[in-house]
């Protein structure tokens, strides 16, 4: 079922001299091998990209429509076989996996509807003079796609690219790149020509490095932590490139006492675990009204407890083992810091089994303020329970980090939702779920979670560039 691996340069797959193990996360075993791409595969995916750029951008919307919903077609018949190459490098529960792969044609779905409202607009002028604004595509974009979601990740960057006219290098991840190579064999079949879409492996800061600099590259899209972000945005800077960054989130959940208590922490203890809590979008940090504190956090916590981990091969897993082996340590250290610091260890906290990437779901209670987890993403399943007086303490503590990606909250209370909606500093708010996105929405961070939004009717814009014509008729 595993896919064999090569890069996809220019409309053909190759392998080049070296390459690296891809791993199964849950066994440690070796799947495949993936080739690497050395600077004369990077050139030669520049030019293919240059030269798609120019074919791309004169296809009409409809056709370029056509083409990505063709492709969004075949991944949607290859769910089955795309969605056990995820579990396979990834680690989630096949559930997850099909989940993913029907939610990466999604977005696909829309930016293809979105291909065809790239509308400008026509400004009043004086007789014999017309001002008209264009958007155009930006032209080839450099993107970097992260391991927590192999196929709806690169959707996200190549979806957009594409729709807007443009052309695309990805990066996708090492760790887990069936996703992407399927994404790219589905655009094959569905006859994008040539260099529209290229795909390389390697070394991630060799590869961003040299791209970026290239005068060629007129976007730089990123997915993954804050820290790599910053470092792209400043080499970016350099070449004046924008910028499309969705990083890291530290999501903040406010369960009012007016709430349903046992549905809200059933619900959180579930949607934590998802994904093994690799999301940036993961609710963590529970601020819960001191009244209904212990009913809630004893439901939550026996949830956690019961959650089946294993592989994600086996129907009953509801949660697989984290992606890479850095996850493990970084999680230990992260709950022996809260617990050194007066934390309670509820559940969990330490490597789940022998074999495999395992963790075991974690329930942290009345975490303080100066334990690092309070202030770091874990990207793991580990959840904060922490009670709160008030919902001005509640607001204050959710926007105490410098992530502002997802935040939610648990209330019926007019009153507290119209506070919410004003004062909790996030790009995407949801009250009463645990769902953040949907294709057709906006979704972006504030503050340190990056800038620029994927999907709804914003989702196009970072691949596009404004042309003002004036046009006179003397
Ligand atoms: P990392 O910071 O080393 O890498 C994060 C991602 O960036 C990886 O996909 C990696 O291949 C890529 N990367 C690293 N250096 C790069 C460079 N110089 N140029 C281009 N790409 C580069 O961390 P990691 O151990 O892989 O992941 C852990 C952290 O990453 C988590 O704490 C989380 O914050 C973040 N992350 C976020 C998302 C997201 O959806 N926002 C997804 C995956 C990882």
């Amino acid at each position: 079922m595993y896919p064999d691996l090569n890069l996809f340069i220019a409309g053909t797959w190759r392998k080049t001299s070296q390459d690296l193990a891809v791993v199964n996360p849950a066994t440690e075993e070796e799947i495949g091998r993936l080739p690497c791409a050395a600077r004369s595969d990077l050139d030669d995916a520049l030019a293919a990209a240059r030269e798609g750029f120019r074919i791309w951008r004169r296809t009409s919307p409809r056709e370029r429509s056509d083409t990505i919903l063709r492709a969004a077609r075949l991944m949607r018949e290859r769910q089955e076989e795309i969605a056990q190459s995820i579990t396979l490098e990834h680690g989630k529960p096949l559930r997850q996996a099909r989940l993913e792969v029907i939610r990466g044609a999604e977005f696909f779905e829309w930016d293809a509807g979105e291909a065809m409202r790239t509308y400008g607009r026509i400004i009043p002028a004086a007789p014999g003079h017309k001002f008209a604004v264009h958007h155009q595509p930006i032209g080839v974009v450099a993107a970097f796609s992260p391991w927590n979601f192999p196929m709806s990740q690169p959707a996200r960057k190549i979806g957009g690219a594409l729709a807007a006219g443009c052309s695309i290098i990805l990066k996708a991840a090492e760790e887990t790149p069936a996703g992407a190579i399927h994404i790219a064999r589905a655009f094959q079949d569905a006859g994008l020509p040539p260099g529209v879409l290229n795909l390389v492996f390697g070394d991630p800061a060799e590869i961003s490095s040299y791209l970026i600099a290239q005068d060629a590259v007129r976007l730089v899209a990123f997915t993954g932590s804050t820290a790599v972000g910053q470092h792209l945005t400043t080499v970016a800077s350099g070449h004046m490139t924008p910028v499309l960054m969705e990083l890291g989130g530290h999501a903040p959940v406010i369960v009012c006492e007016d709430t349903d208590v046992e549905a809200a922490a059933l619900s959180g203890a579930v949607r934590k675990m998802r994904n093994a809590g690799q999301v940036c979008t993961s609710p963590t940090r529970f601020f819960v009204h001191e009244a209904i504190f212990d009913d809630f956090s004893k439901t939550f916590v026996k949830r956690a407890r019961e959650t089946i981990v294993g592989n994600g091969l086996d129907d009953a897993t509801e949660m697989g083992p984290c992606a890479n082996h850095r996850r493990v340590p970084v999680l230990t250290a992260l709950v022996d810091d809260a617990r050194a610091k007066g934390a309670t260890v509820a559940t969990g906290g330490a490597r789940h089994g022998e074999t495999g990437y395992f963790f075991q779901p974690t329930v942290l209670l009345n975490v303080p303020d100066t334990a690092r987890i309070m202030q770091e993403e874990p990207f793991g399943p580990i959840a904060v329970l922490n009670p709160v007086k008030t919902l001005d303490h509640a607001i204050e503590q959710a926007n105490s980090v410098p992530y502002g990606l997802a935040g939610y909250a648990f209330t019926n209370r007019a009153d507290y939702i119209d506070r919410l909606i004003d004062e909790v500093a996030v790009g995407n708010l949801s009250i009463n779920t645990l769902e953040a996105s949907m294709p057709e929405t906006p979704f972006g961070g504030v503050k340190s979670s990056g800038y620029g939004r994927e999907g709804g009717a914003e989702g196009l814009d970072n691949y596009m560039t404004i042309k003002n014509v004036w046009h006179s008729a003397r």
